[in-house]
């Protein structure tokens, strides 16, 4: 036994992730919340009207909760009882997902596909497979969680710039050799999407630099236009490049309910290892899986009915989108996303800044919203609306916009 007091000089103390304290606080959604309590508080009785929730608001549709339902009274029975199921899901599941690739002309084996619990823990989860030597590649702004994993691990995390000059489009940049790039479209914050040309050049830029793509689709199910690209690997050459990740959150309101998806192509190779067979071991290893019950409420978003009903909470959504962005329309403030996206990224009017427009609109008209700063300092002087609210609600913010601004 050593004595007491070394331990105590520190001297044999276990060492910490010291990395996590380089990862900045976020003090976005905490501010909101405070200005917005003491907004309250001093004034009772006006009515605050939230477009900055990244939630969904509208409850599961009924082909999922009744497959959840009757998946229940299955786990009840000891004859159709289950336990541990497969780590990478169950093949009901897999097989629909299959389907769905199918009919945007994408061919996937369903060891390619692996369900969990949403694409927030995967997206974090993935980095085990990587050096912490390699260079990270994220455009600015961003959805904070690209960031803050690779901040936790160590890794050199670089920029490349998304601004009003290339559509919050960045494309890959000539002076930069980056190992893991990330990629979201539709896109959070800005709702901007990339055409199938741009996400071309990405592929091209990751294959010759013997670069992994990881591609956040969560929003893929707001794409209505044929044209617009809902997968990377509608893309040539993404199955050496790309991994994709997707969720049921934002598509079937799985946000409380978790289950989402990512496919690991088995063409996807580096220094002769197999991400696949890696992303399987580590899976199985670290994971036991998404719970047998939500994998029957995931199964029922992809048959015929399931997404009928998912398809008229989504034209709920895209409907207010479209309210909001006429009304922004109407009195000249520049925009984009919404169309085919939940998220309407603006531009501050008068110069303001991020926070000074958050301020203005709580204050005059009582709407919430997310100032653009805190997803990067190219988000400065821009703000982020959902359409995920009522649509009492949002059109009631945007009539007191009208008037407003009017
Ligand atoms: N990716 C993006 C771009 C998101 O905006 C979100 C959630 O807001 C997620 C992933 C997380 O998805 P999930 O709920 O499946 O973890």
């Amino acid at each position: 036994m050593l004595p007491v007091n070394i331990k105590k000089q520190g001297v044999l103390f276990m060492n910490i992730n010291k990395n996590y304290q380089n990862v900045s606080e976020s003090y976005l959604f905490s501010t909101v919340a405070k200005k917005v309590n003491e907004f309250a508080a001093a004034n009772p009785n006006k009515k605050i009207i939230r477009l900055g929730i990244g939630d969904v608001t509208l409850p599961l549709c009924k082909a999922v909760v009744d497959a959840i339902k009757s998946a229940a009274d299955e786990m009840g029975i000891k004859e159709t009882f289950r336990g541990y199921g497969p780590e990478q899901g169950y093949d009901f599941l897999k097989t629909k997902l299959q389907d769905y690739y199918k009919s945007h002309n994408i061919e996937l084996d369903l060891d390619e596909i692996f369900i969990s619990d949403g694409a927030k823990s995967d997206l974090g989860n993935i980095l085990d497979l990587f050096d912490v030597n390699n260079t990270v590649l994220v455009p600015d702004p961003v959805y904070p969680v690209y960031v803050d994993t690779n901040v936790m691990a160590g890794r050199k995390v670089v920029y490349v710039n998304a601004n009003a000059d290339n559509d919050f489009l960045p494309l890959p940049p000539s002076d930069v050799k980056a190992d893991i790039i990330y990629l979201c479209s539709p896109n959070n914050p800005t709702g901007a999407v990339y055409n199938k040309e741009q996400l071309k050049a990405w592929v091209d830029y990751a294959n010759v630099n013997h670069a992994v793509i990881l591609f956040d689709s969560a929003y893929e199910c707001f794409i209505t236009d044929e044209n617009l690209p809902r997968s990377i690997f509608e893309i040539e050459g993404a199955k050496t490049c790309a991994i994709e990740f997707c969720s049921l959150s934002k598509t079937a309101g799985f946000t409380g309910t978790r289950c989402g998806y990512t496919v690991v192509p088995k063409t996807l190779e580096f220094d002769g290892v197999k991400l696949n067979k890696m992303w399987l071991r580590r899976q199985t290893t670290k994971f036991n899986g998404v719970p047998y019950i939500i994998q029957r409420g995931a199964e029922a978003v992809f048959t015929p009915i399931g997404q009928k009903e998912i398809q008229e909470n989504l034209s709920y959504y895209k409907e207010n989108a479209k309210i909001i962005s006429e009304t922004l329309k109407k009195h000249n403030i520049w925009h984009i996303g919404g169309k085919h996206s939940p998220y309407i990224w603006l531009r501050c009017p008068n110069n303001m800044t991020s926070w000074e427009f958050f301020d203005y609109l709580l204050e005059n008209v009582q709407i919430v919203g997310t100032p653009g700063s805190g997803f990067g300092n190219n988000g400065e002087g821009y703000f982020r609306l959902t359409s995920f609210g009522s649509r009492e609600n949002t059109i009631e913010a945007c009539e007191r916009l009208d008037k407003f601004l009017g």
